[in-house]
């Protein structure tokens, strides 16, 4: 709420400097689980901040929780999704890992994320083990347990220092009596609202108390004066705004994807290279058409980084999915650094084709191979290898003849691609005298097509799939 009041108040400050924007652009959505802000405070002055930053310009959703969060929306619960480009999360913070882990070894006694403590701090079962803060289920004294804040946190890691000290000298332990001063929250724009001693402040009385009440708690005296001046001066004089273009900060980035949630479309500029971790990413043409199915340790985006880092199409997540975003300058710097990954990746960028370059090519072909389909032009007698011989009669079978590539059957069907390259590495890595079968080696997915494939669609199939070779089934 804090986060949005604040945000809201600086957009508003800096909307004088861009006379272009639009008034309800851009715009602060807070989302709430509740029925009203600040559950811990009174009735009035939870709808009161609420008033007040609908006044300001916030939307505010309640009794609404956030399922997802992709590099350009917001999922929520109901269906509903927004567009964002900033979100800022505040939801609590989850149980310190180190807690859970004494916790489910059995050393503490843990609930819910917490050690379970007595009034005085001791850990409850044990006498040498003490525990404050906000690890801690520390018992209220007007029941429940406190609230994880600093006025509490701090308390008690004073009592439990006495205590312990208490504990040696053998005296008796005290108990936590401390009940709360009271509550503080800032709306933005010099409105605040706070509950204090059970008294009701809101306004700007309360945003002076606020001030006040935090200037104290800063450490060191010249803090304590360069925050004064900096917020007596702010009283007087307007926002100092500056724009920050800060560059990338992190060369790698992760981002999540949501089915039928857009990466980049056509025409954009290019910035980053993308990997899938998990899921797939269409990547279609202005036509709809499929150019490429990104799915786990797939790669896209090489084409335009190497050329006029210009997007030609469009990318859409199919399903859930997980991204590695590499920055485009990085990306180029190393590919140009390393010769081998240049050559990959350009390898690679030619699978991109647009429609008019496959028809071109097409337009090449004789036009009665053109009307023909894969089972016209495919090449019926073929070589290929038995999943039941060695790996040494396969590198006698490439060492014999031209191929590069043999399909690999068994029982009359094609199991998979055997490579040259993964023939003779499998010898390396297992040894000269190696008798290991085909079918126990990594046989690469062949591609298929199916027979009736007309040949313009063969050739723009195979050009955007970057093999030069397919099945035919
Ligand atoms: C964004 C935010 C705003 C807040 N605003 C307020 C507010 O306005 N008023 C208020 O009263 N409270 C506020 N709180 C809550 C308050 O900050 C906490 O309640 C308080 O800091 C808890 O104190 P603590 O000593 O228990 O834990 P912490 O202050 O979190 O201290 C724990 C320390 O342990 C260290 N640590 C973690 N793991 C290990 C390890 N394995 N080994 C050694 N050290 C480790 C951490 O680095 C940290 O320094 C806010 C909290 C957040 C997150």
């Amino acid at each position: 709420m804090e986060t949005a009041g604040q945000i809201q108040d600086l957009i508003l400050g800096a909307r004088r400097f861009y006379e272009n924007i639009e008034p309800d652009e851009p715009s602060v959505t807070l989302i709430h689980s509740g029925e009203r802000l600040l559950g811990m405070l009174s009735d009035n002055l939870g709808t009161y901040t609420g008033k007040c930053l609908t006044e300001m310009g916030v939307k505010i959703i309640f009794k609404s929780r956030v399922r997802a969060v992709t590099a350009r929306t917001v999922q929520l619960g109901d269906g509903v999704s927004l567009s964002a480009t900033l979100v800022v999360c505040t939801v609590g913070n989850a149980p310190h890992p180190q807690v859970k882990a004494l916790g489910a070894s059995g050393g503490l006694p843990v609930e819910r994320g917490k050690v379970v403590v007595e009034s005085s701090g001791q850990v409850k079962g044990l006498t040498n083990v003490w525990s404050a803060g906000d690890c801690a289920a520390f018992p209220k004294s007007d029941g429940g347990n406190c609230p994880e804040t600093a006025q509490f946190a701090m308390r008690q890691g004073a009592l439990v220092a006495k205590n312990i000290a208490a504990s040696f000298a053998g005296r008796a332990l005290k108990p936590f009596r401390f009940t709360g001063l009271g509550e503080l929250a800032t709306i933005g724009h010099r409105k605040a609202v706070a509950q204090v001693f059970g008294m009701r402040f809101s306004g700007i009385i309360a945003w002076f108390m606020w001030r006040s009440i935090y200037l104290m708690k800063l450490p060191g005296f010249d803090r304590k004066l360069r925050v004064m001046a900096e917020w007596s001066f702010e009283m007087f004089f307007p926002r100092d705004i500056n724009l920050l273009t800060p560059s990338f900060s992190s060369p790698l980035g992760e981002m999540h994807l949501e089915p039928g949630d857009s990466l980049f479309h056509a025409g954009e500029p290019a910035q980053s290279l993308y990997a899938v971790k998990k899921g797939n990413v269409n990547i279609t043409d202005a036509q709809g058409q499929l150019v490429k199915s990104a799915g786990p340790g797939e790669h896209f985006g090489e084409r335009a980084l190497l050329s006029d880092g210009i997007w030609r199409f469009d990318a859409t997540a199919t399903e859930s999915s997980e991204l590695v975003a590499i920055d485009g300058e990085t990306f180029k710097t190393l590919a140009k650094s390393i010769g081998s990954l240049d050559s990959l990746f350009r390898g690679t960028a030619q699978q991109y084709h647009l429609p008019e370059e496959i028809q071109q090519t097409v337009d090449m072909i004789p036009e009665a191979t053109r009307k023909a389909c894969a089972a016209d032009v495919m090449t019926r007698n073929i070589a290929f290898l038995d999943a039941n011989v060695t790996v040494q009669d396969a590198v006698a079978e490439f060492q014999a003849h031209p191929h590069s590539t043999y399909p690999v059957t068994a029982d009359g069907c094609v199991i998979g691609l055997l490579r040259r390259s993964v023939a003779y590495e499998w010898l390396k890595n297992h040894g000269l005298t190696c008798v290991d079968k085909l079918q126990a080696l990594p046989l690469t997915k062949p591609f298929c097509i199916t027979a009736d494939t007309p040949v313009p669609v063969l050739v723009g199939t195979l050009m955007r799939s970057g093999v030069s070779k397919a099945v035919v089934v």
